[in-house]
């Protein structure tokens, strides 16, 4: 099975080609040569990575119709079961209701219903705000975050999903991450593969290593796109840098996103013309002072200013930010979304801070599974379209259940890591992070078969 489905393209206008989706309309970059009407390809984060024969994307079509607008089915009724959160109501209804009464013609929020508190949900009110399109206040969206009655929170999960499904349809996005170097000059207070941290073996992979490994992976399961991540290691130069980049992109359509750290721009714009398309890179925190607090080797001010510039050479972006820092508010927390808002970010990246023994923060507790889900799904109703990374930290903190309610939260978009078995143990940013890694096809069952079970298929979403 193929982990993107082809697109047809419909028309092309500039560099901007209209792609098919067994009937859903996307937008997609051309970047690839020679692509005309008429033509297949594949595209992830709307950048056209791979052209397709018309045989070879027939049969992959083929395989997928029958399960695509299945699958396109459940995910419906799974987000509008219960009955939808924010659809109409039969009139009188609403009021003891745990969902969202009806807006009215004009979109505005029914009078009857905007008092706080009416049914017993303080949150109601935002949330019919929001459904009607007006833009939420600080207060308002920290009220969300600060949350804690349960009803009000699967209330404000399944607003978040219903936004999720609305705009992406049932389209999830799967990439292979390959952490290639866990030798690292910085020395964050959270990270284990942090400088100071003598009780870790270090490792790098070679040149041909590494593209080997991402280029069988591409051929052998299908990933369409794909993280390079390593600790900030010197040692791979922009050369070298350039030298993988330009390897795995002559020999297979991928979208390649870099997670490498702070580099000039120079060596980005190079890697940018080597093929690179995408740029991982959190923020880790918007607070100035908080970020001041958990580094020593970085400044807060360098990393806005490269999202700015990496933006502006025209990578695409992932960023976000850690939760669960020590001294953290759930302002703090709002202010990370809000942040990552600005920066017109293609992917989210949030994910809980796992205490590492080896690390300053050891004694530092992880936040709960929703504190979590409460900064997806506030993040969906602030973004709207774009796509949320359910990382693999809340995997390893909350099992599959975590993962599966995080992607009912407002979730779309997951990663698959395929570093190889020896090295994926000792990039161990987090303890226990790497366990698990070999079984590749193990891991890739797993995934689909829980995107499946919520009715997610992935095609292209944007990265
Ligand atoms: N050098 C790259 C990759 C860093 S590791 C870069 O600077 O972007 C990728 C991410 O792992 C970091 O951005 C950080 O947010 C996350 N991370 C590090 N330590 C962690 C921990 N203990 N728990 C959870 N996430 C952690």
């Amino acid at each position: 099975m193929c982990y993107s489905i082809p697109g047809k393209v419909i028309s092309i206008n500039d560099n901007a080609a209209l792609l098919d989706y067994f009937g859903e309309k996307k937008e997609a970059l051309v970047d690839v040569e020679d692509i005309k009407s008429g033509d297949y390809v594949f595209a992830q984060g709307g950048v056209i990575v791979q052209k397709l024969g018309e045989d070879e994307a027939q049969s992959i079509l083929a395989g997928w119709e029958e399960l695509f607008f299945k699958l396109q089915e459940k995910d419906r009724i799974l987000s509008e079961e219960n009955p939808p959160p924010l659809n109409p109501l039969p009139p009188g209804e609403g009021k003891q209701s745990a969902f969202p009464p009806p807006l009215t013609g004009g979109g505005e929020a029914c009078p009857e219903h905007s008092r706080r508190g009416e049914g017993g949900l303080d949150i109601l009110p935002i949330l019919q705000k929001n459904r009607a399109g007006e833009t939420l206040t600080k207060d308002e969206l920290l009220s969300l975050l600060k949350c804690d009655n349960k009803e009000e929170l699967a209330l404000l999960y399944k607003t978040a999903n219903s936004i999720r499904h609305k705009i992406h349809k049932n389209a999830s996005c799967v990439h292979g991450i390959i952490e290639f170097s866990n030798y690292c000059k910085n020395d964050c207070a959270y990270c284990g593969i942090r400088s100071e941290n003598r009780n870790i073996e270090r490792y790098r992979m070679g040149v041909d290593e590494i593209v080997n490994e991402v280029v069988s992976a591409v051929n052998n399961y299908g990933f369409k796109a794909f993280v390079l991540q390593s600790g900030e290691d010197s040692y791979f130069t922009t050369e070298r840098l350039v030298e993988i980049i330009s390897r795995i992109r002559k020999s297979v359509g991928v979208l390649l996103i870099l997670s490498i750290g702070e580099r000039d721009l120079e060596c980005y714009r190079e890697l940018y013309d080597a093929g690179a398309r995408g740029v991982l890179i959190r923020f880790e925190t918007a607070s100035p002072s908080l970020y001041s607090s958990i580094h020593t080797t970085l400044q807060y001010e360098n990393r806005l200013t490269l999202l700015k510039g990496v933006k502006d050479i025209g990578y695409l972006i992932a960023t976000g930010s850690l939760i669960g820092l020590p001294g953290q508010s759930e302002e703090d927390i709002l202010n990370d979304i809000l942040f990552a808002h600005s920066l017109n970010t293609e992917m989210y990246s949030f994910g809980p801070l796992i205490p590492h023994p080896d690390t300053p923060l050891a004694g530092s507790h992880a936040v709960s599974l929703d504190a979590m889900l409460k900064m997806i799904a506030v993040t969906r109703l602030i973004t709207q379209d774009g796509n949320i990374l359910v990382t693999s930290a809340v995997e390893k903190l909350f099992g599959k259940e975590g993962v599966r309610q995080a992607l009912m939260a407002g979730g779309n978009s997951m990663m698959i890591n395929l570093t190889p078995e020896k090295y994926g143990r000792l990039y161990s940013i987090y303890p226990g992070k790497g366990d698990g890694s070999g079984n590749i096809r193990g891991k890739i069952t797993e995934t689909l078969s829980l995107l499946h079970s919520l009715g997610r298929a992935p095609m292209d979403v944007g990265m």
